[in-house]
């Protein structure tokens, strides 16, 4: 194997430890940081994502509730919910846990929740912040993609990174993460023409597309950082990235498995979100 391993599992362990530190210090100064998360419906995805977020809270301190609601609740009265979480001292973050059903207008009730609060980072206030460079909650998942190329002292400056795909809550604050670091980005998606073309000439390529052997070794420069944001099934019905790592892996410099890789990022990255919004509120 050419490449080395970026390990996310032990990485997030590690962000985990951190956070207990300073949830602790918190604490001693009479602040509980609180995490309030909503779920509407049953999907059952859904409910084991909730589950490991209430988990990894309590596990590092911070208190974390989940407020589940039937798939027919009405909008104005998650809107209201919201608002009432908004304005209560004790809770720090507010999550509403996406799919909603379909009567209910996601982005309207995103755009519910305080920016103070947002610690997905889903919010229009969250996301021009960080287009702008200013204080704000980035989203999880890029922002422990951030960590990861942090963790092996990779100096982004003046390289060439191609995000491959551009959803608002991966690809393009992962974009915009990249610029902020001095890089130069190229976002690709679907109707990019020539995907290999683009990815030959990157120093760091961040796959977050949804399909399998997305990125093959062909498509790699050799001694490239390659971050695999994707979640998919292989034939065996085992997760898998959106690369193919076993070919990839022998041209690469660096290199995120799946599993282990950005989804326990993910998972630490909220917890940090959280401490954050508590500690802002403290100050
Ligand atoms: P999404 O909203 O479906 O976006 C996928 C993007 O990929 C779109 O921008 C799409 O282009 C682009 N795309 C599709 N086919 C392509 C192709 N053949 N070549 C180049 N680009 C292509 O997905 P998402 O929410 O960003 O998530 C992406 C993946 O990351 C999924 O597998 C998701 O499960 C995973 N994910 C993982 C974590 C984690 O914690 N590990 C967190 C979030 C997401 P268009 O815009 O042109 O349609």
């Amino acid at each position: 194997m050419a490449a080395k391993l970026i390990d996310g599992k032990a990485l997030a362990q590690q962000i985990r430890a951190e956070v207990s530190g300073r949830t602790q210090a918190l604490k001693a100064r009479g602040v509980q940081p609180a995490l309030a998360i909503i779920m509407v419906g049953d999907d059952p995805a859904s409910a084991v994502y909730t589950k490991h977020k209430v988990n990894d809270s309590t596990e590092t301190g911070l208190a974390a509730t989940l407020e589940r609601y039937p798939a027919t609740m009405a909008e104005n009265e998650l809107l209201a919910r919201i608002r009432t979480l908004n304005e209560d001292p004790a809770v720090h973050g507010i999550l509403v846990q996406l799919p909603l059903p379909k009567h209910m207008d996601a982005h309207k009730v995103i755009e519910t929740i305080s920016p103070a609060k947002d610690v997905d980072g889903f919010h229009v206030a969250s996301a021009g912040a960080l287009m702008v460079g200013q204080p704000g909650f980035w989203p999880c998942t890029p922002h422990g993609c951030m960590k990861m190329l942090e963790s092996i002292g990779y100096d982004l400056r003046g390289k060439h990174a191609v995000v491959i795909g551009r959803s608002n809550i991966v690809g393009k604050p992962m974009a915009m993460m990249l610029l902020g670091k001095n890089a130069t980005v190229t976002i690709c998606h679907s109707a990019t023409q020539d995907l290999k073309a683009m990815t030959l000439q990157a120093d760091v390529i961040v796959a977050a597309v949804g399909k399998r052997n997305v990125l093959t070794a062909d498509m790699v420069k050799p001694g490239a950082v390659v971050i695999d944001v994707g979640m998919n099934t292989n034939d065996e019905g085992k997760l898998c990235g959106d690369v193919d790592f076993a070919g990839v892996k022998e041209v690469a410099g660096w290199i995120t498995p799946v599993p282990g890789g950005v989804g326990p990022m993910t998972r630490a990255m909220l917890l940090v979100n959280t401490l954050e919004a508590a500690e802002r509120a403290a100050r």
